[in-house]
């Protein structure tokens, strides 16, 4: 038997209408089922929907310090918690626990500085060109938010929509990956014990069509966060734009690291393996592809090769482990399609390019490191998200082509260059179209106190944490205060 958990609605722990359930398994080893949970359909929906919407009135007027409290007792509970939820994370996604700390961290750095924007959440005032007449910004809550997310950042990911939505006075209906419910479950709980009052925050679980798109669909909410995949972003945002609520996307990427010849080789390889293998190549700022100047490309390619060849791939709770499972075995067909289509494309296999099996490979999904050589830009695998541990290098002769090739796809998330030349990093900094660029470091490791986004088709000019987190997840009201007494007109009385 395993631990059966419940939807959480208007602050009860509910089973769903239907009396579906559905399991999540562990991805290095699927006979360990992590729970059992609700398969949530649109009835259960309209019923988290009716009790935030309840709830918002009440949340809404509380002050925005007192919301923030709230916020500063789930860090705290978090970080007390740290090693649990880890433990759970690794279990349940797969990644190393050394990982699945830092995730957790930047949840509990989410909610510390969410929390003091309680006590700014900043408006403006500026001059009025009238006299006895005063004029301001104010921030006001948008109302019932419905926050989406992915599997692959199974706590950060939704502290960084759950935090800064609350603090702004929203009420919440929060529809987690189908892949790792236990950790939002999880997260949840927290705020329950944290005090959050019934209603404002309320859980889903279950599928993308069943759970997620009636959230979408419903005009009571006024805003979606979502982040996934490009394709069911699209769609989101289609059906959002029918009720005109306001849709924040967080989309993929397909991120470039540039390696110039006069770069830290040492340091651009040691970035290379942490941005590519990292998370098993499942994040949306992966390093996938390595643009490489050809004076340096043979001595990089067989360094990074003999690096790559020597993770150690296996189950995340393992200390040793460099690398863990791909989530599941779909994800683990995926990229095994990408190896077929970079073969057949005409780029050079250099490493792996097969799935791992044999002793405890065969119980969960692993894939081998993977590294395609003599990679071109036209080619599938240098355009398309793979969204598993295999990276291309692409060979260049100058700086100008290395840029040419970062900026040839559809995605702008994050970047990277190594060098040593402090003009050419610079240029790269105002050259590369992304939301993010790293000098000298690879293409992840975001800290929570910048703002969080891509370009181009990596999303649609949102942009998650750091300042933008209050302006994201709050309306704006112009607010004038007349006090001459009289009658005053814009642009008609002024002198
Ligand atoms: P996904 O798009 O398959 O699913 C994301 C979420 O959307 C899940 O909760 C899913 O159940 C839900 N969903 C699916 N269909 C839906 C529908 N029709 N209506 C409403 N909701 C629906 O993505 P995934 O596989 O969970 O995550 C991987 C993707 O996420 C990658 O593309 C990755 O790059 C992206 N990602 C982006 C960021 C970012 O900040 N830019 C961060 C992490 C992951």
């Amino acid at each position: 038997m395993t631990d059966v958990f419940k939807n959480f609605v208007g602050g009860e722990w509910v089973e769903s209408s239907g009396g579906a359930t559905f399991e999540s398994v562990n991805p290095a080893n699927t006979s360990d089922v992590v729970g059992t949970f609700q398969r949530s359909n649109k009835s259960d929906v309209v019923s988290a929907i009716d009790a935030a919407n309840a709830a918002f009135f009440g949340w809404s007027r509380t002050p925005a310090p007192a919301r923030a409290d709230i916020i500063l007792r789930v860090a705290l509970l978090l970080e007390e918690r740290k090693e649990e939820f880890a433990q759970l994370e690794t279990r349940e996604m797969g990644k190393v626990l050394q990982e699945g700390r830092g995730d957790v961290q930047e949840g509990i750095d989410m909610a510390k500085y969410i929390a003091g924007e309680g006590r700014r959440m900043f408006g403006e005032t500026v001059p009025s060109e009238l006299r006895n007449k005063f004029a301001a910004l104010i921030r006001q809550p948008i109302g019932v938010v419905g926050l989406i997310t992915p599997w692959n950042f199974p706590i950060a990911i939704p502290t960084w929509k759950l935090f800064p939505a609350l603090v702004c006075g929203n009420t919440v209906v929060f529809k987690p990956a189908e892949d790792t419910p236990a950790c939002a479950t999880r997260l949840v709980e927290l705020f329950e014990e944290a005090g959050l009052p019934p209603g404002v925050l309320n859980l889903v679980t279950g599928f993308g069509a069943e759970a997620g798109q009636p959230i979408v669909e419903d005009e009571r909410v006024r805003m979606i966060s979502f982040t996934g995949s490009g394709e069911v972003g699209r769609e989101v945002a289609a059906r959002a734009g029918r009720s005109l609520k306001k849709c924040m996307l967080e989309l993929g990427g397909k991120n470039a690291m540039i390696v110039m010849d006069d770069a830290n080789l040492d340091l651009a390889l040691e970035g290379a393996l942490w941005g590519a293998f990292g998370t098993t190549g499942q994040r949306c700022t992966a390093t996938s592809r390595i643009i490489v100047h050809e004076a340096v490309l043979e001595e990089f390619t067989q360094r990074l090769l003999q690096k790559a060849q020597a993770l150690k791939v296996g189950p995340g709770v393992d200390p040793d482990v460099d690398m863990g499972p791909v989530i599941n075995e779909q994800q683990l067909t995926t990229i095994h399609e990408y190896t077929q289509v970079g073969e057949a494309e005409g780029a050079k296999l250099l490493l792996g390019g097969h799935r791992l099996t044999g002793g405890e490979y065969d119980q969960g999904f692993f894939y081998a490191p993977t590294v395609f050589g003599d990679v071109n830009y036209r080619m599938r695998i240098a355009q398309e998200e793979i969204f598993g541990p295999t990276v291309a290098i692409m060979p260049v002769s100058s700086y100008g082509e290395a840029v040419k090739v970062a900026n040839s796809t559809e995605y702008g998330l994050s970047s990277a260059i190594y060098t040593q030349d402090i003009n050419l990093a610079f240029q790269a900094v105002q050259d590369l179209e992304a939301g993010i660029t790293y000098v000298n470091a690879p293409t992840i490791g975001a800290e929570i106190q910048l703002p969080f986004g891509g370009v181009k088709g990596t999303g649609n000019g949102h942009r998650e944490a750091g300042t933008s987190a209050v302006r994201e997840f709050s309306e704006m009201k112009s607010v004038y205060v007349d006090y001459s007494g009289k009658l005053q007109r814009a642009q008609i009385d002024v002198e």
